[in-house]
């Protein structure tokens, strides 16, 4: 792991939150959808890191999902690696469960994977490859 990448928000309206970041003074890098994960993203770099908001596209959306049972808040926390492929075989073989068998596409061509938030603990940990 070689930096907190970004912490993940839910949020019902980036339009409506992101107000309140750009009340504190940060302001948005970019906007993306990530079809994989059913979300509008908008991501907010400070400080060497980012805080990425994200907005479900419709009732399917885990994040919709989220939003239903637990309400707007913090979702996840991101870790960037250098190679995940050799990041889920390492944490494969230490036990912890990961939410799929191969990366997935994120935000910016990335490639993301999660850990089970049954292995950690109850936070939900993203690991993310940036594209090359
Ligand atoms: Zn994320």
């Amino acid at each position: 792991m070689s930096a907190v990448d970004h912490i993940g928000i839910a949020v019902r309206s980036l339009a409506e939150r992101l107000a309140l970041y750009e009340a504190l003074g940060l302001e948005v890098g970019g906007e993306e959808m990530v079809e994989s994960e059913k979300v509008r993203v908008a991501f907010l770099p400070v400080s060497g890191t980012r805080i990425e908001l994200l907005e479900p596209t419709g009732p399917d959306s885990p994040i919709a999902s989220f939003i239903a049972k637990r309400g707007e808040g913090i979702h996840h926390i991101c870790l960037r690696v250098d190679d995940i492929h050799a990041a889920m075989a390492d944490l494969k073989a230490k036990g912890l469960q990961l939410l799929s068998e191969e990366p997935r596409l994120g935000a910016h061509g990335s490639q993301v994977c999660f850990i089970h938030p049954r292995s950690a603990g109850g936070v939900l940990i993203e690991l993310l490859q940036p594209r090359r």
